[in-house]
């Protein structure tokens, strides 16, 4: 059971004595919540929703005997610190392997060299090279006249895996963060087989009296001695008060720009000019994704758009290039009957915001075109649906952050103190380009953790 304070008069302060206060309990929040209690640092976990997690947000439906992901689902490469936490909760972990396939006018193709292809491209990337956007690095047609193809898939990548509008994404950014295939370690994704949402479980086990859900942070006055929290808590009208010697800020930064007033929108007094950089250097990806369960894995039978002979048995990534839902993936090697739709960067955009049936509607049309099968087929065989909008989630507002054209540095910037009061940590304050991942996230949290705790040891030494 999580610390539920809201037995308490809602204009007393909360009584949580704390060191450290820390905003958002997402998994750079509960790392960072780890490592300074176990330093004997007293924290105080303030988190908006419900629920802990963050953009973890695994559920589990008694129709589906696996935990469906609507939030993150995968271990993106060697991912140290996600590895670190699934070893010590024993959790299990299985590799995604299968086959790619692509769908292109109607046909489907196997897709064998996706990353030696991409890296035609992406091996042009340089971080030394003054910066610009990644659409204006592709019309200088890197890789030449036989990389055209090529060039067409590193777009959907950075699309899709970014989130990225190509025409805002940094090419310094993607350079400094390395092109994903070059690696073959940094190319291997796994799944947490008992959910994702087992990573936010495990960082908080033991502490959960440390956390209070349902806590919103309006506001943040802060000064040389310390930070006074303004927290909303659940829908009671008045505002209760928590002081604290620091405050890590954990929130994606889709909610550190929203305008004041905007449910979830934190103000800070005196103002913060770091802030106005992030805004200039840093924006926050779309998502749209859909978990579809069918009755069987009817596309493993066979397709008119599949070669004689071949079939979508192994398929695990479909790169399609029809309607609003271009990528598909299943859960392969598990049997299960379910396929996830991922519309990411402009795509994502354009669908966020409408209605969950309208999305659903449209992913089942465009999984229906990419696999040159009728509308009806695919329809006939939907058991459920579920999709999450991260867009105008007031506690996302939007999926990950990438840096826009000059904004490699930023993420850097965003991770220092200031004035040994304040820490911004998260996703988006991973200063080694890995930002928009949940390793990268704990790095964070951790990192803005044992400067916090050095910050205190000062402060002891001083007093
Ligand atoms: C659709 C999708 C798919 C993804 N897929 C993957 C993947 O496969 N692999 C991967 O590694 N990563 C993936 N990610 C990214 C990953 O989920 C995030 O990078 C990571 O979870 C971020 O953790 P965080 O602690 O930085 O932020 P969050 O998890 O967002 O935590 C921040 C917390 O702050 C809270 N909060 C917000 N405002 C306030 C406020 N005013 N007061 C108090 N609390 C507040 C929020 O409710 C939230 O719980 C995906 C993300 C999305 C959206």
């Amino acid at each position: 059971m999580l610390f539920d304070s809201s037995s308490l008069p809602p204009n007393k302060r909360l009584k949580l004595g704390a060191d450290v206060a820390i905003v958002g309990g997402g998994v750079a929040g509960l790392a960072a919540m780890r490592v300074l209690e176990e330093r004997g640092i007293r924290t105080c976990v303030l988190e908006a929703r419900s629920r802990i997690g963050g953009r973890i947000h695994t559920v589990r439906d008694p129709r589906v005997a696996h935990p469906i992901e609507l939030g993150a689902e995968f271990v993106h490469g060697s991912a140290p610190e996600l590895l670190a936490v699934a070893r010590d909760a024993g959790l299990l972990l299985y590799a995604v392997e299968g086959e790619r396939w692509r769908a292109r006018g109607g046909r489907l193709t196997r897709l064998e060299d996706f990353w030696k292809r991409l890296h035609t491209v992406m091996r042009h990337l340089d971080a030394e090279q003054a910066d610009r956007s990644f659409a204006e690095f592709l019309d200088d047609a890197p890789g030449g006249r036989h990389a055209a193809d090529a060039r067409v898939l590193a777009r959907a990548f950075v699309e899709g895996f970014h989130a990225a509008d190509p025409r805002r994404i940094s090419v310094r950014y993607l350079a400094d963060g390395g092109s994903p295939s070059e690696d073959a370690r940094e190319r291997r994704q796994l799944r947490i087989a008992d959910g994702y949402d087992r990573v936010p479980e495990w960082l908080a086990h033991g502490l959960q009296d440390r956390i209070v859900t349902q806590a919103v942070v309006e506001r943040i006055e802060w000064g040389d001695d310390g930070v006074a929290l303004s927290v909303r808590r659940g829908n009671v009208p008045s505002v209760t008060t928590i002081a604290a010697r620091a405050a890590v800020i954990t929130v994606p930064i889709g909610v550190l720009l929203a305008p004041a007033g905007e449910p979830g929108a934190i103000a800070f007094a005196p103002h913060l000019p770091i802030l106005d950089g992030v805004r200039s250097g840093l924006t926050m990806g779309a998502v749209v994704r859909v978990v579809v369960l069918f009755r069987e894995r009817w596309w493993a039978d066979h397709l008119r758009a599949v070669p004689r002979g071949a079939s979508l048995e192994s398929m695990v990534f479909l790169q399609g290039d029809a309607g609003d839902v271009p990528v598909w993936w299943s859960l392969y090697p598990m049997q299960a009957p379910v396929l996830i739709g991922w519309a990411g960067g402009p795509a994502g955009l354009r669908l966020a915001g409408r209605s969950s049936s309208e999305i659903q509607e449209r992913a089942l049309a465009a999984l229906a075109a990419n696999l040159g099968v009728t509308r009806r087929r695919v329809a006939a065989q939907v058991v459920a649906c579920w999709t999450h909008d991260w867009q105008h989630d007031p506690f996302s507002r939007g999926a990950y952050s990438y840096a826009l054209v000059g904004g490699a540095q930023s993420a850097r910037r965003l991770a220092r103190s200031i004035k040994g009061t304040l820490w911004f940590a998260g996703e988006a304050a991973e200063p080694e380009g890995r930002n928009g991942t949940v390793h990268g996230a704990i790095g964070s949290g951790r990192r803005a953790a044992l400067s916090v705790t050095r910050a205190l040891a000062q402060d002891a030494r001083r007093s």
